[in-house]
């Protein structure tokens, strides 16, 4: 199990200036254009020829780029400082699902990142959507294999859940998330012990849109402005209509208000994340 901390993640940002792509930039979220499409693996063939022994008849396997490599969003670095800015982080669980690709069409639309919380079997029934989530800079976290309540499972089962589901992102886009929302909510001293030992934070909200449940775009946004505040973190799901309806409402009324858009990583950055303990929003997070 490999464990990210923030300041690995920075310094393997700093070591490797290119790791660090998609580019942040103060008051905005820039995506990294290269990668703005689901990445495709080009081979090259060499063509054998009956006179030329020497060629192999099969070409060689293309060299797979380091993991370290590759892009994604939970490098904690850059974005705006939310020390000094209002930031809230939108996120979305229980995808990749039916309404992932449209709500990261008005994510880009709206040049912000947010945090997705997948489910493993999800992962596994659709990696390319996961692929093109980390391609254009947002923020990764698991949210279980299956969506059972986690606190009713025994150790192997839910040992199941959480290390299964980070082996399958590993496999799709070759880090494993320090982060992990549990299915309703549903935690206890047990379930954060190893969460702890796994070195997951258990991310939560405090804004709430019962997208899943009312299937309402004004409630949706009445939760919200009710709810938000400084350092908020909004629970969404990307297996609902409203979510990709939300989004560009959301961005707009809120960066009127002088808010930034953050992916999780970037809400505590300047502060831990703690394996094992309830991150509520910027400023509750609880041990
Ligand atoms: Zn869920």
């Amino acid at each position: 199990m490999r464990r990210f901390s923030l300041s690995t993640m920075v310094v393997g940002c700093a070591l490797l200036l290119s790791a660090c792509a998609p580019a942040y930039q103060a008051g905005g979220f820039t995506p990294n254009k290269s990668t703005l499409s689901t990445p495709e693996v080009t081979v090259e063939t060499v063509e054998p020829t009956v006179d030329s022994p020497e060629t192999p008849s099969t070409p060689e396997p293309p060299t797979p780029e380091p993991k370290e490599r590759l892009a994604h969003g939970n490098e904690a670095t850059g974005g705006p400082n939310c020390d000094v800015e209002k930031c809230i982080a939108l996120t979305f669980d229980d995808g990749p699902g039916d309404y992932t690709a449209q709500v990261l069409d008005a994510l880009r639309a709206a040049n912000v990142p947010a945090t997705f919380f997948v489910m493993g079997r999800q992962v596994k029934a659709q990696p390319e959507l996961l692929r093109r989530a980390v391609a254009e800079g947002h923020a990764i976290g698991g949210h279980s294999w299956s969506h059972p309540q986690l606190t009713k499972l025994n150790n192997e089962r839910l040992m199941h859940e959480l290390v299964d589901t980070n082996k399958e992102i590993e496999k799709v886009v070759g880090f494993t998330p320090n982060l992990m929302r549990p299915p309703y909510g549903a935690v206890n001293h047990r379930v954060r012990k190893v969460m702890a030992d796994q070195g997951l934070a258990a991310i939560l909200w405090d804004v709430d849109t019962l997208d899943w449940k009312d299937h309402n775009l004004d409630k949706a946004m009445g939760y919200v402005r009710q709810q938000t505040q400084n350092g908020s973190i909004i629970l969404m799901h990307d297996v609902h209509e409203i979510a990709p309806q939300a989004v560009p409402l959301i961005v707009k009324e809120y960066s009127a208000k002088g808010f930034k858009f953050v992916t999780i990583p970037q809400l505590f950055a300047g502060k831990e994340m703690l394996p094992g303990a309830k991150h509520f929003n910027r400023f509750k997070v609880l041990k």
